[in-house]
């Protein structure tokens, strides 16, 4: 199966502006994160999402790679999936947990094989079992020695993590921008920001990011609420704040999954509005493989189908 649009053989974003059939780029640009899913059922979830989301003309579409190198098949599969099914860019998530350089290069050297331009360079958490990130002994020991590599095999997108509440393994706030500042170095020409809620802690991050001589763009990584029991757990572990205004809003909404998404497109459309206002102009969606709220926040900000009426879209069986 594959989905085909009227600019059929345009790659978004690749295209002349000036061709009637290529569609007019909206001039805030986004960006969507999935994860490989990992039953049939889940499948069908994310391709109907990004049959969804597929019209927004994404700038690209990234697919994660699981916790400790575990979905390297997964990924791998998706990834491709959407590259010969799709008029989407595909980004592959890439990290160095457990893994030698040169398996990690063998991973890069297939993307680069099959057309996949653009990797998202990741450190990678430890697995469960471990306090704390030991590198493989022949592996990466971090993000920016993976850029560097990843640098080295080919002419690769390369975007990176950034942490606006500073991520919980550095030892300040300056050593983390430090860190930042070595992936870019390196050759990573975009950042994504881990989740965050207080559009002024975002602000205030990119302020001391420039400050400090970074200049690539620094994307807000949006993450759309929709387990908030979920979510404290998560924070916890990436050191991203849950302020007290969000707890307020989810109080009493746990039996309430319909009020809870209503209430997580709004917090999101208000955030991405503020932002917007701010001058920011790019975004990163967590989707978490559901179109809906990424779709309903979407609107919110100004950015519909690029063709028409969504008829125009259409799957068509892969000849
Ligand atoms: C947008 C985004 C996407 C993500 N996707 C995935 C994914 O697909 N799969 C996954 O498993 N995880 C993913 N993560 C989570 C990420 O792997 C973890 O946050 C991980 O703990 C850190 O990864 P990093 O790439 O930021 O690591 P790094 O940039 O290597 O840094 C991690 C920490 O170590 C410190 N550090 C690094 N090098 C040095 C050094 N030489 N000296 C001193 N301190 C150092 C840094 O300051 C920082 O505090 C993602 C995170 C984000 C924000």
């Amino acid at each position: 199966m594959r989905i085909a649009t009227a600019n059929e053989g345009a790659k978004p974003g690749n295209g002349d502006a000036s061709s009637a059939v290529t569609p007019i780029r909206p001039a805030i640009a986004i960006s969507f994160e999935f994860f490989p899913p990992h039953t049939t059922k889940m499948e069908q979830v994310l391709w109907q999402s990004i049959e969804r989301l597929a019209p927004l003309l994404p700038r690209f579409v990234s697919v994660t790679y699981g916790a400790g190198g575990s979905t390297r098949e997964r990924t791998h599969i998706t990834v491709k999936r959407i590259l010969n099914e799709t008029n989407l860019t595909p980004a592959a998530h890439l990290t160095c947990v457990a893994a030698s350089r040169t398996e990690v290069d063998a991973v890069v050297r297939n993307y680069q094989a099959i057309g996949v331009r653009h990797i998202v360079a990741l450190r990678g958490d430890p697995p469960e079992q471990q306090q704390r990130f030991q590198p493989h002994p022949d592996g990466y020991a971090n993000a920016a020695a993976l850029v560097a590599g990843v640098r080295q095999i080919g002419d690769f997108e390369i975007s990176v993590a950034a942490f606006p509440e500073v991520h919980p393994d550095a030892h300040s706030a300056e050593a983390d921008l430090d860190n930042l500042k070595r992936k870019i170095d390196a050759g990573a020409s975009r950042a994504i920001t881990q989740f965050f809620f207080d559009v002024e802690i975002y602000l205030r991050f990119v302020e001391r990011a420039r400050a400090a001589g970074i200049g690539v763009p620094i994307v807000p990584g949006i993450l759309p609420v929709t387990n908030f029991a979920r979510l404290k757990q998560f924070a916890r572990v990436c050191g991203a704040s849950v302020p007290n205004w969000l707890a307020r809003l989810f109080e009493g909404l746990d039996g309430d999954p319909e009020t809870r998404q209503l209430v997580a497109a709004t917090v999101a459309a208000e955030q991405c509005m503020r932002l917007k206002e701010q001058g920011v102009n790019e975004f990163h969606f967590y989707t978490l493989n559901r179109a809906a709220l990424t779709q309903a926040i979407c609107h919110i900000l100004g950015i519909r189908p690029a063709l028409p009426t969504p008829n125009d879209y259409h799957l068509a069986t892969k000849e």
